[in-house]
């Protein structure tokens, strides 16, 4: 059986602890792989890996540092195929799909590639008699990221490329469920000319993350995960004074008003809510009809188109998605479709009996929908994530308008309409991070930034773009004064610039 350690100051190193999680191929079910669990002791290794390597990469100019970027992009794109196959077979996403996980990722390299642009300071000169003003931006010194299951590439390449570009070394702490990419990113930007230490990967569960937490030399920490862990995790790391952004779930709604172009709305929500099986965060999990009307057509259509999803092991590039990432996931979901029979919602479109011929063991289930689902219903308060769309009727503009922002979840909404009118008013009025118009999974472009509110986000930063500088720098400010002609006298009041 295939073992996997952590990857700290430029070596892979064998876990001690004597703890380990299983990895499945969620395709066939099988376990192919047994990752380590870090200990504290093992967590401060890469720390003081960090800590030792930090000052010098700090103090590299910055063409030297986008050149290591410029080269990880011509490795990932060397070694692409190879990693989309890994991707797809630890976290089960179709090959086609693990593609885009990768490229999301990759744009927001690019991205970092245009950083010291960001990174310079302002100057003014003349500030008061002989004062000159500047501002620089510093990197952090070591920092963090915790990252999710569900997009093993893009997460954590959203988080370690701005760090390192400000200057900082990252501990990466990928999910235990599918660490075989993360690992071999780090792997990546080693062979691209990173120095060992700057990207360390430990891999781990609460035991981890905690020693990360409590860690005082690490001086921010990036989460992307589920909302009460996000939420544990802003807390606990600001009682020792971290930066902190958490990113948590989501319930993300789709508004169908009467005038939408029926056949493009359903294409959208069927990929948007049924791709990668449901599991992501920007996957649309509530569609709102606009009006009886609305409703009646938008389910005449989107049941058969439901019902002949095809669904195929994740080395099918013909299948629209593939397995559910572990058996308790597949299983939790079917509970929630179970939860919302007994809640009364009515089941239009049932996966849950599903078997992939040939991969009896995976953690397959087919699409399910449910229609006449109601606000105070678990099935639409909680996140479901999994091949689950709730259909929520409204009787009018403002109602739908109402759902989303009411909802406890804030992270992406889209409408479908081709009124220019209501799609204005809705992105302005809405209160949710990301907003699609006519577009189901509004993730901006890596040089806008990316942020749910509510309970999809804590912290004050968004992940990617400006606001990932912001986030990994400090600024300092240095008023200067030379002593040529000034006249030399005490001064006790509070100085100004007269
Ligand atoms: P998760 O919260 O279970 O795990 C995320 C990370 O936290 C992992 O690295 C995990 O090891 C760690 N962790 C788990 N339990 C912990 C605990 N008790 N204490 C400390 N650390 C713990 O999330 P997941 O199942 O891997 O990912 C799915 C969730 O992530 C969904 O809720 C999804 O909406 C969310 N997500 C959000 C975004 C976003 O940007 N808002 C993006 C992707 C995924």
């Amino acid at each position: 059986m295939r073992s996997i350690g952590h990857f700290i100051g430029g070596k892979h190193v064998t876990g001690t602890s004597g703890r380990t999680a299983d990895v499945f191929e969620p395709m066939t079910g099988e376990i192919q792989a047994k990752v380590a669990l870090a200990s504290r002791a093992e967590v401060r290794a890469a720390v003081e890996n960090a800590l030792a390597a930090q000052p010098e990469w700090g103090m590299t100019n910055p063409q030297r540092l986008v050149r290591v970027l410029m080269k990880f992009l011509e490795l990932v794109a060397r070694d692409n195929q190879a990693l989309a196959e890994m991707l797809a077979r630890e976290q089960g996403k179709t090959i086609p799909d693990a593609r885009g996980d990768i490229l999301r990722g990759v744009e927001v390299v690019e991205f970092a590639l245009g950083i010291p642009q960001m990174m310079k300071g302002e100057y003014t000169e003349g500030a008061g008699p002989g004062i000159d003003v500047y501002s620089m931006r510093q990197p952090l010194g070591v920092v963090a990221g915790i990252t999710p299951f569900n997009f093993p590439a893009m997460i954590p390449m959203w988080k370690f490329a701005p760090a390192i570009t400000c200057g900082n070394a990252f501990i990466l702490k990928p999910s235990e469920r599918d660490p075989g990419v993360p690992l071999r990113l780090a792997e990546l930007m080693l062979e691209a000319g990173l120095p060992p230490g700057i990207l360390n990967v430990v891999n781990g569960d609460k035991e981890a993350v905690d020693a990360i937490l409590d860690d005082r030399d690490i001086k921010a920490v990036g989460f992307v995960g589920s909302s009460s862990i996000a939420q544990y995790i802003y807390e606990r790391a600001a009682a020792t004074g971290k930066r902190a952004q958490c990113f948590g779930g989501a319930k993300n709604h789709a508004i169908i008003m009467p005038d939408a172009d029926m056949d493009q709305t359903v294409d959208a929500l069927v990929g948007a809510g049924y791709g990668a099986a449901g599991e992501r965060c920007m996957a649309v999990s509530v569609a709102v009809p606009v009006g009886k009307t609305t409703a009646d057509r938008l389910m005449e259509k989107l049941v058969p188109r439901i019902e002949s999803l095809k669904i195929g092991p994740s080395t099918d590039p013909t299948a629209d998605f593939g397995p559910l990432v572990t058996r308790a996931a597949l299983e939790r979901v079917k509970d929630y479709v179970e939860v919302g029979i007994k809640e009364g919602a009515t089941l239009a479109v049932d996966g849950r009996g599903f078997k992939m011929q040939g991969y009896e063991n995976g953690f397959y289930m087919g699409g399910c929908l449910f229609d006449h689902v109601k606000k105070d219903m678990r099935i639409y308060k909680e996140e479901i994530f999994g091949p689950v769309l709730s259909v929520v009727r409204a009787k009018d503009y403002d109602e739908a308008l109402r759902l989303p922002s009411d909802h406890d979840y804030g992270n992406g909404v889209a409408i479908f309409t081709r009124d220019g009118d209501a799609a204005r008013d809705f992105a302005a009025r809405v209160n949710v991070g990301m907003v699609g118009i006519n577009v189901p999974i509004p993730v901006p472009v890596a040089y806008y930034t990316f942020g749910g509110w509510k309970r999809s986000g804590f912290g004050d930063l968004n992940q990617y773009g400006p606001d990932s500088v912001r986030f990994y720098t400090k600024t300092k400010t240095v008023t200067a004064r030379w002593p040529s002609g000034v006249k030399e006298s005490a001064e006790f009041s509070m100085p100004i610039m007269n």
